[in-house]
């Protein structure tokens, strides 16, 4: 495991200011990971060296200022104050090794006073640096690359170079900047009621546990809540029934969820909880008894999309059927599809035989005045008594014509 440490200072104020972009990430993006996993980064007091905080519990101010981060409904980081280690500082074993970055505090973060290693020193405006160590391992967030923090660090300067910043509530703002440093926040440049301007303290920066806007920004940039967002099925559900799906993005590869309806009629198949996103299958069963369209919820996480069907779809306003009993000739689908579709509208009339019931041929009036086979010995065969009487096709189709009349 590969470490570098990562620090930045806050000065005391001083006139003047650089030109910044919003927030900034410390170094080129650091973070807790397993803040995604729920887990609080715990911090330490180390009872080596004396506290500078005059005036106030030393333990209190911590709380105060890890809770800055954490209280911010906008982020998910949780810091967690552990109380308190013994931790000798001394210089690096080599120039790659980090003085601050032990395994006497892997994992968490340590507050150090009185700048043991003299990093700092007393006249150089430099009231306390923060940052920590991470590991070469990265991972996404937000479109952004990051490295994860493997130790946290803050450290003060000597008592002497606090001198005014001693008491509350300058020392935790001292103490709030450092720590955001070690979350992985670089300075900001917005404005000085933000906590991470680089100088402190003028009147408008921010009393803890109170952050700024643009800090605000940044602590929700690197430490997002779970967000869940659905796609939308690009059309609604055939009435016929069918299965579909959805696709689910996070925010967070870590971030948990169920899938539930608000519907009998619309169930999920797969899947039905998981973590990170996922492809959630859901079935919508057939609409046939109505044709009525109907809607419900699919809610994945804190995410729903709306999910539409069709009704069924009558067959009445755009064909005309018309059912015929017996085998009748074709100039009966000829004339009736003349007469109930219009000639201008092909297809619009149906015209079926053999429905129900086949007695015998159904001749035409010019079918049946020529005789032959259809029209007359045929009915040997279907054991009739005699020929059809010359009314046949005028009873027939003026019956067709009532029966579509009435459902005009
Ligand atoms: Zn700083």
């Amino acid at each position: 495991m590969s470490e570098a440490q990562a620090a930045a200072a806050v000065v005391a104020a001083r006139p003047g200011g650089r030109v910044q972009a919003p927030f900034e990430l410390l170094a080129d993006g650091i973070r807790w990971q397993q803040s995604d996993s729920g887990q609080a980064i715990t911090w330490y007091r180390n009872t080596r060296y004396p506290s500078p905080v005059q005036g106030a519990d030393t333990d209190d101010q911590i709380r105060v200022a890890l809770a800055a981060w954490t209280d911010p409904p906008e982020a998910s980081i949780v810091l967690a104050f552990g109380g308190t280690r013994d931790v000798e500082i001394v210089p690096a074993p080599t120039p790659d090794d980090d003085p601050y970055c032990t395994a006497a505090n892997l994992g968490v973060g340590l507050i150090t006073f009185g700048d043991p290693l003299d990093d700092m020193g007393v006249g150089s405006g430099i009231l306390a640096i923060g940052g920590g160590c991470s590991s070469s391992a990265t991972h996404v967030i937000n479109g952004t690359i990051f490295n994860a923090f493997t130790h946290g660090l803050v450290v003060l300067n000597s008592d002497i170079a606090l001198e005014g910043y001693r008491t509350v509530p300058n020392i935790t703002r001292i103490l709030e900047h450092e720590i955001g440093h070690g979350i992985g926040l670089g300075h900001t440049d917005e404005g000085q009621d933000n906590i991470m301007y680089p100088s402190c303290c003028a009147a408008e920066m921010p009393v803890p546990p109170a952050i700024g806007p643009d800090d605000r920004a940044g602590l929700a940039f690197i430490y997002p809540p779970c967000a869940y967002t659905l796609s939308t099925p690009a059309d609604p559900s055939s009435a016929l029934g069918e299965q579909d799906f959805v696709t689910l993005t996070v925010s967070i590869p870590t971030c948990s969820w169920t899938a539930t309806t608000d519907a009998n009629w619309l169930s999920v198949v797969s899947k039905r909880n998981g973590t990170g996103g996922a492809t959630v299958r859901y079935r919508v069963a057939p609409n046939l008894a109505t044709q009525i369209p109907r809607s419900a919820t699919l809610r994945v996480g804190d995410a729903t999309v709306t999910i539409d069907q069709a009704g069924d779809t009558p067959l009445g306003n755009g064909l005309t059927w018309v059912f015929l009993g017996g085998e009748v000739t074709v100039e009966y689908s000829l004339r009736l599809k003349k007469e109930l579709g219009g000639s201008n509208v092909p297809g619009s009339t149906w015209v079926a035989s053999y429905c129900n019931d086949v007695m015998a041929y159904i001749p035409s009036l010019k079918v049946l005045n020529e005789g032959r086979y259809e029209g007359e010995e045929s009915m040997i065969y279907y054991g009739q008594p005699t020929k059809w009487a010359p009314e046949i096709e005028e009873l027939i189709v003026t019956e067709a014509h009532r029966q579509a009349d009435s459902l005009k």
